[in-house]
């Protein structure tokens, strides 16, 4: 057992926005630190050679802290272990593969690309893992400051053990086991001396104490390679989960087409952080407890013993659930504020409460908060053609009555409705559809009762002029 203090830790590259998979990530690395209280930490795995990154690097921090994902070491945070990029890492990493040329663990090689592209293929046809032949393994002293002294490149590889095994406990997938003759000495440093990725991830996670990594098992092969480095360089190896990736419902990796929306999107549409936490926190692992829970109760209740293996499918029905769950549990006042500016702008304050009361029920995001409020509040109204065709069916009568109900009861829906049903003796549906649709231009929507006083009897009696006399005109051309 690791006895130094329980951290885990997100390592993005930021070469482009965060997406659903990545924030899961994200967020198991969080939960399980919080619920150890524990440290997590947010290093960025960045090259001098990433276009762009500095802004992707901004925009990822931004993201985590809009879900509330808060880092206690890294980026931005501070720490003991820094610097937390990669891009100013280099001397550390350089340090490392010094130690490992000298102790003889890594050595040049000088095969080009074109000759190990035969060999692999060559492995690959007689049905062998293109493993590297370990050809430059053996050559002299002499022979080496001979090569580089005629200025060939050379990448350096990593001395693999021959014949052994290296094995290790996945936390999710359960034991490992791989043979170091099928693993072949790997590149750890390129011939411009630049290092491999892997080679720099596994120092960082070491030196900078990470007790857990828990990452997308599309990581599963580099981590025995990883082992093997860190046992080399007498660094602590940590514990690792590899965690099944995301998938679209056709089984294939998230495209555009099958959800991976980025944070970003998914913020400017609307979507509550609280949704997300809970939505991610069950794709791939399950609670008993199917409510809505706060990030400390996720916290508290998750466990890695509970990571499924099987592919985690993407799912925008549960995600939408997750929304209108979530929803459900703000206060009047973080409702109004979900809205937005454009929805502000539109709703009196003195009618602030009552128009949320009326549509709470009905609107999931913000752009349908900001299109009832257009119905109730202007005098741009859209009429659907459903709407249009159930006051073509109501006929001119029904749209007298109601202008009379309306100078009667002002805006007591009932009572109005009431009145309707007494003298045309209509119901149901063909008393709701005409009297929904001519005062709000649709046939669904939020109760015409809370409706209908937020809209005002000068505006219904408006509209009432202007779609029932399309009818009269209607009538007239006939
Ligand atoms: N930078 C890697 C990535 O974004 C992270 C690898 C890891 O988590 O170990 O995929």
């Amino acid at each position: 057992m690791d006895s130094r203090p329980f951290k885990t830790r997100f390592a993005p590259s930021p070469t482009g926005l965060l997406h659903l998979g990545n924030i899961r990530t994200a967020l198991f690395n969080y939960l399980l630190a919080r619920q150890a209280g524990g440290t997590f930490l947010l290093r960025l795995e960045d090259t001098d050679a990433m276009r762009g990154h500095e802004k992707y690097a901004r925009a990822l921090e931004d993201d985590l802290r809009w879900l509330g994902l808060e880092w206690n070491e890294g980026a931005g945070a501070g720490g003991q272990q820094g610097p937390y990029a990669q891009s100013e890492r280099g001397a550390i990493y350089k340090e490392y593969f010094t130690a490992l040329e000298e102790s003889g663990q890594a050595y040049p090689c000088f095969c080009s690309e074109h000759e190990l592209a035969i060999a692999r293929k060559t492995a690959l046809a007689g049905g062998r893992p293109p493993r590297y032949s370990g050809k430059c393994r053996v050559l002299s002293r002499a022979d080496v400051e001979a090569r580089f002294a005629r200025g060939e490149p050379a990448t350096w590889r990593f001395r693999v053990e021959e014949g052994g095994r290296l094995e290790f406990e996945d936390k999710v997938r359960g034991p490992q086991v791989f043979n170091t003759d099928d693993i072949g000495d790997f590149v750890i440093r390129r011939s411009d001396g630049t290092p491999a990725f892997f080679f720099c991830n596994a120092i960082d996670d070491a030196v900078m104490g990470v007790t857990l990594v828990v990452r997308g098992e599309d990581h599963l092969t580099n981590t025995p390679r990883q082992i093997m480095l860190l046992r080399a360089l007498g660094l602590t190896v940590p514990e690792y989960a590899h965690i099944a990736l995301v998938v679209g419902a056709d089984g294939a990796p998230l495209s555009k087409r099958t959800g991976s929306r980025s944070v970003q999107e998914l913020r400017e549409q609307g979507f509550l952080p609280a949704a997300i936490h809970n939505y991610l926190a069950r794709l791939g692992h399950s609670y008993d407890d199917n409510s809505l829970l706060t990030l400390d109760r996720l916290a508290a209740l998750f466990s890695v013993t509970r990571l499924h293996r099987a592919p985690a499918r993407y799912d925008e029905a549960q995600l939408m659930h997750w929304q209108r769950e979530a929803l459900l549990h703000l206060s009047v006042d973080e409702i109004w504020r979900s809205m937005g500016e454009p929805v502000h702008a539109l709703v009196p304050p003195d009618q602030r409460e009552a128009f949320i009361a009326a549509v709470r029920a009905n609107v999931v995001f913000p752009a349908e908060a900001l299109r009832w409020a257009q119905i109730v509040f202007t005098d741009t109204l859209a009429m659907t053609h459903p709407a249009r065709a159930a006051i073509t069916a109501a006929g001119e009568e029904f749209f007298d009555v109601l202008r009379r109900a309306l100078e009667k009861h002002g805006t007591d829906f009932k009572a109005v409705s009431d009145m309707l049903r007494a003298a045309l003796a209509v119901n149901g549906k063909s008393l709701f559809q005409p009297l929904r649709a001519v005062l709000t231009g649709e046939l669904d929507g939020p109760e015409m009762a809370k409706l209908l006083p937020l809209i005002g009897v000068e505006r219904a009696r408006e509209r009432i002029r202007k779609f029932s006399g399309d009818l009269c005109s209607n009538n007239e051309k006939k």
